[in-house]
């Protein structure tokens, strides 16, 4: 469970304070698929780094699982965002020295699990990419590097993903099959997601949808026309 009280973001621009989230109440329950929406610098982007804790709020709570994450030490943090949340990129965000493989490794090392190279073939394998491992990133196509972020953010069995725009980099193809099997990820774990997407027709698939313009909630269309 995702439960957002009252969080806002203020950055400093230029010496002057300006508000890019504006207090803003959520609840996400435990399974939920949520498409956030919105256009280009509408606060989407900051929202899920909120989320994922690798940004503070200027006020307000973030609850994962009932647990403050503004108030957990740096440590706390990055323990609790390696067990519980998947982040996947619009631009994939894979090491580039270390191969597919070392890159799925990474955050079972981190976690130290010890069936970790197992885990990471298995992983590979359920993104299509059974035969890559091997590769570095630059040897992989877009598609295939976000299916490699993908296996990375599931590494762990994290109970929430978040994806930020996790087709915008791919074209329309290869974003579909992307977009498929991150869905087809989340059915079979029951994982809870915040997807921010253009996709209307996506979105639509969601179970609820949140629409940002200028750091504020507005009512999606689809919601609107219902
Ligand atoms: P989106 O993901 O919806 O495109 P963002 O969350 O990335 O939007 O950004 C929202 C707005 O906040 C944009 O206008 C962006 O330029 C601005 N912004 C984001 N981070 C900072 C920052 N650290 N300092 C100043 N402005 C920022
Ligand atoms: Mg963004």
């Amino acid at each position: 469970m995702i439960e957002l009280r009252g969080v806002s973001k203020t950055v400093d621009s230029g010496g002057r304070p300006l508000t890019i989230l504006h207090p803003l109440d959520l609840t996400i329950a435990s399974g939920q698929f949520l498409a956030v929406l919105g256009p280009s610098g509408s606060g989407k982007s900051t929202l899920l780094g909120l989320v994922a804790g690798l940004d503070a709020p200027t006020s307000g709570e973030i609850l994962i699982d009932d647990v403050n994450i503004a108030k957990l030490s740096e440590d706390a943090l990055a323990k609790l965002r390696g067990e519980k949340i998947g982040f996947v990129f619009q631009l994939f965000h894979l090491v580039p020295s270390l191969t597919a493989f070392e890159n799925i490794l990474i955050p079972m090392e981190i976690a130290g699990r010890r069936d970790a190279a197992a885990r990471a073939k298995r992983l590979l394998d359920e993104v299509g990419l059974a035969d890559r491992g091997h590769h570095y990133p630059s040897q992989l196509s877009g598609g295939e590097q976000q299916r490699v972020a993908i296996a990375r953010a599931m590494a762990n069995d994290p109970p929430i993903i978040l994806a930020d725009e996790p087709t915008g980099n791919l074209d329309s193809t290869t974003g579909r099959l992307v977009m498929e099997l991150l869905l087809q990820v989340r059915r079979t774990r029951q994982t809870t997601m915040m997807l921010v997407t253009h996709d209307v027709d996506l979105a639509a698939l969601a179970d609820s949808r949140l629409m940002l313009r200028d750091g504020r909630p507005v009512k999606p269309l689809l919601e609107a026309t219902r």
